[in-house]
Parts: structure tokens; C-alpha cells; sequence
């Protein structure tokens, strides 16, 4: 049987348990999910690539049927290069609905035969993101279990640094 397969783009800038939640509940529908993460972002970001890569890397070690890779250009392009027809995406609030609308909506123009299709975390992770970990973290908080500790040693350490 032809396995089911979707992509999970992002910036992952860095991983939370939000995404590992949508990654875990995408692995309900699809055998397999590739999570992409993007090479360039509009956001600027406070891991490099490589980083990004290697921390839902080691979150997802343990996920059967997870891959994780990096992109560049547009998710379509990689969507059809791997020859996977469905985006997989993440909703957590209406605020995330506008953005996430357009750009479904954008890709659909670019590629009429890719699917965005949308999931939604546990509400306990529903007014988690990448910004506020990063935020809460740069100001002394702990990871309030949001982030898998590797990521909050990884936080931790880049704001020392500083
Ligand atoms: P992007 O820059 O593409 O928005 P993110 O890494 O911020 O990249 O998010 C990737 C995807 O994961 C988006 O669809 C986003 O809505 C979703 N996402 C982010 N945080 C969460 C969360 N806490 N729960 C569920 N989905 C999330």
C-alpha cells in the first residue's frame, strides 16, 4: 500500500511540545512526516539552521515515521520534489487563522495539487509559541514544560552569551 505522507513545515525556531504535539497527532493520519525546516524565515531567528535541525532531531528521535530535514525555497517546490502532496500546519488560535489562510491559499495558487491541510495542539499548548519560550527564557523563567530539555539547555546557553 502506498504510504501516506505529508511535510510539516516551519521554522522551528526552536521545537516546543506544540509542535511535537502536532507532529504526534499528524502521525495518527500519515505514516510518515517530514519536518521541514526552513532555511530562511521572514523571522529573524536565534538558532542557526543547523541547530534548528538538530534539536527536533533529537525530539522526534524516539517518533516512528518522522524524518527531519531542511529546506530552501518555496515548501511547494520542496512538496513536490519529494513528491508529497499534503502540508501539514498547525492552528492554535483565530490570530493564527489569517496568516496561515493566505498562505494556504497562496500555495494552492503556486500548486493546485498540494493540500494544506490543519491540526490542532492540546489546548495546554494553544497559546505556546517559539517567541514567548524564547522570551520567557531570555528573562530567567524555566522551560514551564514547554520545550523538551535539550532545547531549554540550548536557550539557556545562547542567553548566557549574550
Ligand atoms: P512558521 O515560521 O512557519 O510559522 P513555526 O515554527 O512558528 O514556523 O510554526 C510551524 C507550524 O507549527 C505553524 O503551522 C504553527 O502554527 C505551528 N505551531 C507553532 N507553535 C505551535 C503550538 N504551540 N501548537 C501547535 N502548532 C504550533
Amino acid at each position: 500500500m502506498l504510504k501516506k505522507r505529508a511535510i510539516y513545515p516551519g521554522t522551528f525556531d526552536p521545537v516546543t511540545y506544540g509542535h511535537l504535539d502536532l507532529v504526534k497527532r499528524g502521525l495518527h493520519l500519515f505514516d510518515e512526516i517530514i519536518v521541514a525546516v526552513a532555511v530562511l524565515s521572514s523571522k529573524d531567528t536565534l538558532f542557526t539552521l543547523k541547530e534548528r535541525v538538530s534539536m527536533v532531531k533529537e525530539a522526534t528521535k524516539d517518533l516512528q515515521g518522522v524524518k527531519v530535514e531542511s529546506f530552501g525555497g518555496l515548501v511547494v517546490d520542496f512538496a513536490k520534489q519529494k513528491n508529497i502532496r499534503i502540508i501539514l500546519r498547525g492552528l492554535r488560535m483565530i490570530s493564527d487563522f489569517e496568516y496561515e489562510f493566505q498562505m494556504a491559499l497562496t500555495n494552492r495558487r503556486l500548486a493546485d495539487s498540494i493540500e494544506t491541510i490543519f491540526m490542532m495542539p492540546n489546548e495546554r499548548y494553544s497559546y505556546l509559541s517559539s517567541r514567548l519560550i524564547k522570551e520567557a527564557v531570555a528573562l530567567g523563567s524555566g522551560a514551564l514544560g514547554f520545550i523538551p530539555a535539550h532545547v531549554e539547555k540550548a536557550l539557556k546557553k545562547k542567553f548566557k552569551r549574550r
